[in-house]
């Protein structure tokens, strides 16, 4: 099954077939298969009970010939360097896609943060910065959140990085509360940049949706006060969001206050789903989800699993839960026309092939969901000069960064077919990014 595989031989496949198409050089190649740096420490943490637990640690560097790293750090109990290792590869590809001055890293730490108090949680943090503290910097490696991982305890790490150094550096880590120099527009960041993305790609696919510009650039917290107006008519798209996460509810929100003619007629969390087809409105389920924890109490619905979901009648489809559930045994009966991946891996290998001979079109994850790492550039940039913006100076940024990267994409995945290498999106934006990191090693000399 997919969800066995070794996520890092995954990445090194998915490296092999693009640089095949590509006919990529052999020392280019074997550059890239692996990171250039994997370090594993070990962290001491004195325990609430008095006794002292030993943390093993990862921080991985995959490739700077762009510039300095940049990955989250992932707290998890089943956490592993085969794990890192894919993601800071993956974050090597995000960061050349959107074409921002940096290579990819990850960190994880093996701990369950749930059944640790917060002494506990600052304890491990700041040990781990004491472990990796020499190789990480603004200009070297720059850390942000992930998996577990919150802006506080972020807020810790900058402290101690702060205190080795002897000095403020707040551009060591981005992802940071506000009031510690985090960027304005994080908190959206990820599904705003991918609204940018799906956007431009309708544009490509001849999917007409038609943009509310009044809202494109505004907070999420006045979107949120907007009332729910579902769209009717013959021009009405169509969308299901799996996951009501982060990623997910904020997917909801702009979706339906970016767009005058998209309703969200489905959407789930790990409980299930619930289907409406004249449309969910975006501030009832989301008060139902907060108060209840689940969007399956949201009574105006059909309840429906995470299966029919993906396979409903709609224009848009958005993963933003979990990976490996677009699969060879279910993308055959996929209708969406447009799936945007702001969950990491929802597709497989197998199902991509699939999509792309039924027309599918298929927003990789490493574009669709790059807003995040693009908000934390945005941060990092504000902090190096102590200089901070406004949230609509920080959206109009995220649009032109995300539409551009977009049509490098598109116009990469038009020219290879045109040419007669028919190749799916995911493998156009690898060529995109292989592409940029590839002319960096060979400017710089290393190959
Ligand atoms: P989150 O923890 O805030 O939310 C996850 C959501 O998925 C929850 O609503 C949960 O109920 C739901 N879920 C869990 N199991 C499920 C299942 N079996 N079926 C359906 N839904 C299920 O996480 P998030 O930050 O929204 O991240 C979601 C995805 O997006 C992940 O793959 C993450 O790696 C990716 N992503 C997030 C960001 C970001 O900035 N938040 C950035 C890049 C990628």
């Amino acid at each position: 099954m997919a969800e066995e595989l070794n996520p890092f031989k995954i990445a090194q496949e998915q490296l092999d077939e693009v640089a095949k198409i590509m006919e990529l050089d052999e020392a280019t190649h074997q550059m890239l298969r692996e990171p250039m740096r994997t370090l594993i420490v070990s962290i001491p943490v004195k325990m609430d009970d008095g006794s002292v637990k030993v943390f093993t640690g990862f921080r991985v560097q995959y490739n700077d010939a762009r510039g300095p790293t940049k990955g989250g750090i992932r707290w998890h109990p089943s956490e592993t360097l085969d794990t890192v290792k894919a993601l800071a590869a993956w974050m090597t590809w995000k960061t050349a896609v959107v074409d921002i001055p940096y290579g990819g890293g990850k960190g994880g730490i093996i701990c369950n943060p749930k059944e640790m108090s917060d002494g506990e949680k600052e304890r491990l943090a700041r040990g781990y910065i004491r472990a990796i503290g020499r190789f990480i910097g603004p200009e070297k490696d720059i850390p942000a959140p992930d998996v577990y991982t919150t802006p506080q305890i972020m807020a810790w790490m900058m402290d101690e990085y702060s205190k080795i150094m002897g000095y403020n550096t707040p551009g060591v880590i981005t992802g940071k509360p506000h009031n510690v120099g985090g960027s304005k527009g994080r908190e959206d960041a990820t599904a705003r940049g991918g609204m940018f993305v799906l956007r431009e790609a309708a544009k490509f696919k001849g999917v007409k949706l038609v943009e509310n510009k009044e809202n494109t650039h505004t907070p999420p917290h006045e979107l949120m006060e907007l009332p729910d107006e579902i769209p009717t008519g013959d021009d009405v798209v169509k969308a299901a969001i799996q996951g009501y996460g982060n990623a997910g509810y904020y997917a909801h929100l702009l979706l339906t206050r970016m767009f005058k003619n998209v309703k969200v007629v489905a959407v789930s969390d790990s409980k299930g789903g619930i289907y409406n087809e004249n449309g969910l409105p975006f501030r009832e389920v989301f008060k139902v989800k907060r108060e209840t924890g689940s969007v399956t109490n949201y009574k105006d619905g059909k309840k429906i699993t995470n299966e029919e979901l993906l396979e409903l009648d709609v224009e848009i489809l958005v993963p933003a839960a979990l990976e490996n559930v677009i699969r060879e045994d279910n993308a055959d009966r996929i209708k969406a026309k447009l799936i945007l991946e702001l969950a990491n891996g929802p597709t497989t290998p197998e199902a991509d092939r699939i999509l792309h001979k039924k027309g599918v079109l298929v927003l990789p994850d490493f574009l669709a969901n790059a807003g995040g790492v693009t908000t934390s550039y945005f941060e990092w940039v504000q902090n190096i000069n102590g200089y901070y913006w406004d949230y609509p100076e920080v959206y109009e940024k995220l649009d032109k960064k995300m539409s551009d990267a977009t049509w490098d994409v598109l116009n990469t995945l038009k020219e290879y077919n045109e040419k007669g290498k028919e190749i799916h999106c995911r493998n156009a934006a690898y060529i995109v990014s292989v592409k940029r990191v590839a002319e960096a090693m060979k400017t710089r000399g290393w190959v």
